[in-house]
């Protein structure tokens, strides 16, 4: 297993369950490349969980899953852990070593967290979470800031300036440390796709930011916004207010369907 490999299998099982918590069981993570666990805790991406109350028979060959019991020390004896087996006749009682009951977890608002960190962001209280969302902070570039948002769906992505990035893409184990290629993002919220690509897209992308802070209470959603999309407040206000498609847009189509006329114009009769 590389070190790819490792985290990407971290973020699925994050995402597979729903970015709430995902579990990884000290027999996992004795398998995981040299080094990868404490690089990941340290990075507070990882952080160690309650003990394990079910563990992996080593007795059968079945790998059956049972539930541990524990006699706690007593006088010189030291505390001791077991499960016994049902699956075979021959095994019974197999003892357990501590080690292996310790867990670590993640949680989406720990990525959230690191995210930050790695951005050199800081997330205030204020970024509230839905629990498959969180806000990560407002990136700034050369030319435009972006709010960056972390979105839980089948897979982990990085919603900033009208992209959506899956966070492996980004994310990586180096030698030491877990690195986040904040270069890329910022060449993203510089290049933002509402606006090379569709500025119908960056408008619905702007109302939604609005309605949301809206209908989260913010006082001062308009600018609160401004602040985010680096534009003033009563130009939120006219794009969320407008009905109509920009004028600039309907010269740009109309031109791109008229056929190339002037070029040749003989053709037209
Ligand atoms: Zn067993």
């Amino acid at each position: 297993m590389t070190r790819a490999d490792l985290l990407e299998s971290i973020l699925e099982r994050l995402a597979g369950a729903g970015a709430a918590k995902a579990l990884f069981s000290a027999d996992e993570t004795a398998a995981w490349p040299a080094g990868a666990l404490e690089t990941l805790v340290n990075a507070s991406m990882l952080q160690q969980a309650q003990p394990a109350s079910v563990v992996e028979c080593t007795g059968c060959e079945e790998n059956c899953l049972m539930p541990l019991h524990v006699f706690p020390a007593e006088g010189n004896r030291l505390a001791r852990a077991f499960i016994a087996c049902d699956k075979r006749d021959d095994v019974g009682r197999v003892s357990v070593d501590f080690c292996r009951l310790e867990q670590w977890q993640t949680t989406g608002k720990l990525i959230a967290d690191v995210l930050a960190h790695l951005l050199g962001l800081s997330r205030s209280a204020s970024h509230a979470a839905d629990g498959k969302q969180w806000n990560i902070g407002v990136l700034k570039g050369k030319k435009h800031q972006s709010p960056v948002t972390l979105l839980a769906g089948d897979s982990l992505m990085l919603a900033l300036a009208g992209h959506a990035v899956p966070l492996i893409e980004v994310l990586a184990i180096e030698e030491n440390a877990l690195t986040l290629d904040k270069d890329e993002l910022i060449r993203r919220v510089d290049k933002p796709a509402g606006e090379t690509g569709d500025p119908v897209a960056r408008r619905i992308r702007i109302k939604a930011r609005v309605h949301e802070e809206k209908v989260k209470g913010t006082k001062a959603f308009i600018q609160v916004v401004a602040k985010e999309e680096g534009i003033s407040a009563s130009r939120i206000k006219q794009l969320v207010s407008t009905k109509r498609v920009p004028v600039k847009v309907r010269i740009g189509l109309t031109t791109a369907l008229k056929p190339p006329a002037s070029k040749n114009p003989r053709s037209r009769y």
